[in-house]
């Protein structure tokens, strides 16, 4: 909000209360999706590092994103079933297992709590009755509106922008709103069509808008002021802004005390990766791993950038990466290898001290990599204390160091690995023959797959 770095501490002074915006479940998650949940996992980590606890939520948007990101078109889920000729009900629970299989790859921790939009209409109609309450809201012949002239700090998280400005993000045809900011709270199913989903509501049948359904999970299980707020820098001028409107009306308090946005990752040509433009740009982490990419490859490389910078993403920069990151699991085998018996503790350890400190210092992620790297490179520093270190600091990164240096399997070649990877990707997309011929594949160069709650194992045959 102040758009400046501040101290950060839970206002409880023990737990963070931390909610992130999740998916529209319409379609795959893209890589660039996938950037924007690799923060909140590298922040929740850090803030784990730095001894706190954190408690997140974050919702699935299963109902109410409609095409045209603002008050009109069609509900995305809805076209997307008409496309794929099933319910809108089906699409949300194909795509919603999909990005959770994506996550895993990456190694993003699952949320303490996931909400489905769905799940929660009653507590969104509550809050619409709030508002309501309040004076604040609108009836058009499409829906409930929020009334932003209404409030005097609209736009606050946008403190550069001229009402005109953020007026100019939005479409001129004002329909039935009475301001180009107004969104809806609400929005009436067409009297000659039936939705796969609609609620009864004291307004008629319908479904929620968009933004309401943010406000209305993340306090649900966090309570009026969340400690952070997390997502896409997108999201900044219209859904938290909106976020931010609705639920310090009907609260009276801060709705969140911090905001943490991500940069985008775009495409070489500096086009951001989008869902909704689609184009060939856009990739998923399961087809990374059909071209032989570890996803940790990928988490390595967004690691190396620094979260409020774009980073540019191209298949030379992503090699680059997996080299660097294959070269670290090689330099952590050899600390394996020569280790034996306890390690250290490493709370005073000058790199384990500078990786906090990068850390700490606005996750500063390419500078804690660093420092890493240093020590990993000084053949003189005290192998078992380097362990230590690696350890403790990859409880932050995620590269499962040590669980790949120590793997059984652990010299298992590197393509078996990759069509390993290439079968979790076609069992999620329940091409079951593929995934079929690609175990074989595994067996004929001499390697087992075992499927477990975490994944798969590599067992020699
Ligand atoms: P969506 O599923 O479209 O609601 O987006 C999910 C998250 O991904 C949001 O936090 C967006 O801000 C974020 N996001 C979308 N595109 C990109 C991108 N190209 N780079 C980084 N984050 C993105
Ligand atoms: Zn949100």
């Amino acid at each position: 909000m102040s758009r400046t770095v501040e101290p950060f501490f839970p206002a409880n002074g023990e737990t963070v209360k931390m909610y992130f915006c999740g998916p529209t479940v319409y379609s795959e998650a893209h890589i660039g999706n996938m950037r924007a949940y690799l923060l909140s996992d590298l922040l929740r980590r850090t803030i784990k590092l730095a001894g706190y606890g954190v408690d997140s939520v974050m919702n699935i948007t299963d109902v109410g994103h409609l095409v045209g990101d603002g008050d009109d078109g069609e509900d995305k889920l809805q076209v997307k079933a008409a496309a794929e000729q099933t319910t809108a009900w089906d699409i949300a629970e194909k795509y919603t297992e999909l990005f959770f299989v994506d996550t895993d790859l990456l190694n993003i921790w699952r949320p303490d709590t996931v909400l489905r939009a769905t799940d929660a209409i009653q507590e969104q109609i509550d809050l619409v009755q709030v508002l309501e309450a309040k004076g604040v809201t609108y009836a058009t012949d499409d829906g409930i509106y929020f009334d932003t002239a209404k409030i005097g700090d609209y736009g606050k998280l946008t403190p550069n922008d001229t009402r005109e400005d953020i007026d100019g993000g939005h479409r001129i045809d004002l329909g039935g709103k009475r301001n180009a900011t107004d969104f809806a709270l609400w929005k009436f199913s067409p009297a000659d069509a039936k939705r796969d989903m609609e609620w009864e509501s004291p307004w008629g049948i319908g479904f929620p808008g968009w933004h309401i359904e943010c406000s209305a999970m993340a306090m649900k299980v966090l309570g009026e002021t969340l400690d952070i707020h997390v997502g896409g820098i997108d999201h900044v001028p219209i859904h938290h802004t909106n976020e931010i409107a609705q639920s310090e009306t009907a609260t009276g308090v801060e709705f969140s005390r911090f905001w943490v946005h991500g940069a985008f990752l775009t495409l070489a040509d500096g086009d951001k990766m989008s869902k909704s433009s689609g184009g060939p740009g856009l990739l998923t982490v399961r087809q990374l791993a059909d071209q032989g990419f570890d996803p940790l490859d990928f988490r390595y490389w967004v690691l190396t950038g620094h979260y409020r910078s774009e980073i540019a993403f191209s298949l030379d920069n992503l090699q680059a990466a997996a080299t660097a990151r294959e070269r670290m699991v090689r330099r952590v085998r050899a600390l394996v290898e020569a280790v034996d018996g306890d390690l250290p503790d490493v709370a005073d350890d000058p790199t384990y001290v500078e990786f906090c400190e990068a850390m700490a210092d606005d996750l500063n992620s390419p500078r804690a990599i660093g420092a890493l790297w240093s020590r990993l490179r000084d053949e003189s520093a005290d192998a078992a204390a380097t362990l230590a270190v690696v350890a403790a600091v990859d409880q932050v990164l995620g590269f499962k160091l040590v669980e790949l240096a120590e793997a059984a399997g652990g010299d298992v070649p590197p393509e078996v690995v990759a069509l390993a990877d290439e079968r979790v990707a076609k069992r999620a997309e329940k091409d079951f023959a593929a995934s079929d011929a690609l175990r074989d594949q595994i067996k004929d160069l001499g390697y087992e797959v075992l499927d477990g709650p975490d994944g798969y194992t590599l067992e020699k045959i």
